[in-house]
């Protein structure tokens, strides 16, 4: 073949993948009003919009056509982004075979209406009221695990859709060591004698004030509003439609001064690693986030290791002071920073601490494991639930809504999903430990509110990857070393031991 028919070829396999991503990206605008502005009655035209537009996208990406054209180039001794793009879209169309049409379909639907039921069930902290549709999203799952094929756990085969080559077996230690460890720190931090004080939180917040202090932070560490935008959801998140249309949601309370704010940098960090994409790179295969955990060491990053750190606050006390000057007279940064990262195990993981976040993960991962691999009955989900809340963080369970009914991601059909939180929590410490010896002007910068030494970082060395490298092979190449929990749990001796006065 003529080098011209093979350029030809590729130009056919970025046409096909521009349309694959066309498609894809409307049905993210769809999922974005889903949950930020469809009135309820919305509800059951949306899921057949999305059932049948599901179902479109997966018939392009499985197309026979686009298999052969891909087995093709594959054989072809491509070099380069070339090579790297063929391989990537086979690895994506191989697995996307697996799934049949009427199932992607029956899964899509499934997913709505779970989605609404959840809303309700939620809202009424009913667990019962959920409960069919979680056996039926269970069931998929498994059905699925089948299609797709796994050794081992059927778990494997879900973890796979979110943290590629990641295994309940390499897992299973780290959150062992994890669970471990942090469980020992919270301990000691709680039974400190310096505890933060943090009564003048208890006034109340303007919302709208907050609502701007927030959208200020999130342009401020770079996130370009003219291709963003925030809105206001139940459940705090981040999509995106391409790169030049990223938007981000956040949620508010008069009561919580942080929630909102918090919310707003975690997705911020995201969204600026999908405008940070390479524009070459576009409505293809390598125009994507390497992994949900290398996604959520971004938020992760900016929510904790710089929007909770001592040289952010010593530059935003005074603005928010500014912004509540009745509520916050005599606040300084150092109590701000003590306030913002006090450790109190608690029910909800949204709003969880840095000490206590990963003992939310490792329960909900046990519960699914179980689950998947049948030893757990769904009904019996909120008795094994609140145990384990018991177990982790000492805490009673007051009803559902606080318990198994809080996160949104078993309505979406996601399960294997919430290990790569605390993946992320490792991936950031790990690269941070680089960042901070290749960045020496960080934190004189984050001091004068100028984030853009961190940024120009990760849009080199992560953002601008796309998909050329696996997440391990990412983590090798910053940090020289596999992904190990050491990093982040230094990070948390650290930074704990300073502000609560104990030797981790
Ligand atoms: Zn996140």
């Amino acid at each position: 073949m003529s080098q011209t028919d093979r350029q030809n070829q590729l130009q056919t396999l970025r046409a096909r993948l521009g349309e694959i991503s066309d498609i894809n990206n409307a049905l993210s605008v769809l999922h974005w009003d889903q949950e930020v502005y469809m009135p309820p009655k919305g509800a059951s035209g949306r899921a057949l919009q999305l059932a049948t537009l599901s179902s479109i996208s997966h018939a392009r990406a499985t197309d026979p056509e686009l298999g052969a054209l891909l087995e093709d180039l594959a054989a072809a001794g491509l070099k380069g982004d070339d090579a790297k793009l063929v391989s990537e879209t086979l690895h994506d169309y191989r697995r996307a075979v697996k799934l049949p049409d009427e199932f992607v379909r029956e899964f899509s639907l499934a997913q709505s209406r779970a989605f609404e039921a959840w809303v309700k069930a939620r809202k009424d902290s009913d667990f019962a009221a959920f409960q069919p549709h979680l056996q039926t999203i269970v069931d998929l799952l498994r059905r699925r695990a089948d299609y797709m094929g796994y050794e081992g756990s059927p778990y494997n085969a879900l973890l796979e859709d979110y943290e590629r080559g990641m295994r309940v077996d390499s897992l299973k230690p780290v959150f062992a060591t994890l669970a471990k460890e942090q469980s020992r720190i919270v301990d000691a931090v709680t039974n400190s004698p310096h505890q933060p004080e943090t009564a003048w939180l208890d006034q109340e917040w303007d919302e709208q004030t907050q609502w701007d202090f927030a959208l200020q932070v999130a342009a401020d560490f770079g996130y370009d509003l003219e291709a963003g935008r925030m809105d206001r959801s139940v459940h705090p998140f981040s999509t995106g439609f391409g790169i030049r249309d990223v938007r981000i949601t956040t949620r508010l309370s008069k009561d919580e001064l942080f929630m909102g704010l918090t919310g707003a940098m975690h997705e911020t960090g995201h969204a600026m690693y999908e405008q940070g994409l390479r524009e070459e790179d576009e409505r293809t295969t390598l125009g994507e986030a390497i992994s949900l955990g290398v996604h959520e060491s971004q938020s992760r990053m900016w929510e904790n290791m710089i929007g909770r750190g001592r040289a952010f606050w010593e530059h935003y006390t005074p603005k928010l002071r500014e912004a509540f000057p009745l509520q916050m007279q005599d606040v300084s940064p150092e109590d701000v920073y003590r306030a913002v990262n006090r450790v109190q195990p608690s029910l909800i993981r949204v709003e969880a601490d840095e000490c206590t976040y990963n003992l939310h993960i490792v329960l909900r991962f046990e519960i699914e494991i179980d689950l998947i691999e049948n030893r757990l009955a769904v009904k019996d989900v909120p008795e094994a639930w609140n145990a384990k809340v018991k177990q982790y963080l000492g805490l009673d369970v007051p009803g559902d809504a606080m318990g198994c009914l809080q996160d949104i991601h078993w309505s979406h059909g996601s399960m294997g999903y919430f290990p790569t939180y605390a993946l992320g929590n490792l991936y950031a410490a790990q690269m941070f430990e680089r960042i901070e010896k290749d960045v020496p002007l960080l934190w004189t910068g984050v001091e004068r509110g100028d984030f853009s030494p961190l940024l120009n970082w990760l849009r080199e060395h992560v953002h601008r990857v796309g998909r050329r490298m696996t997440a391990p092979e990412l983590i090798q190449s910053i940090t020289g070393k596999p992904l190990s929990p050491e990093p982040y749990l230094n990070y948390l001796k650290s930074k704990f031991g300073g502000l609560y006065q104990v030797s981790l």
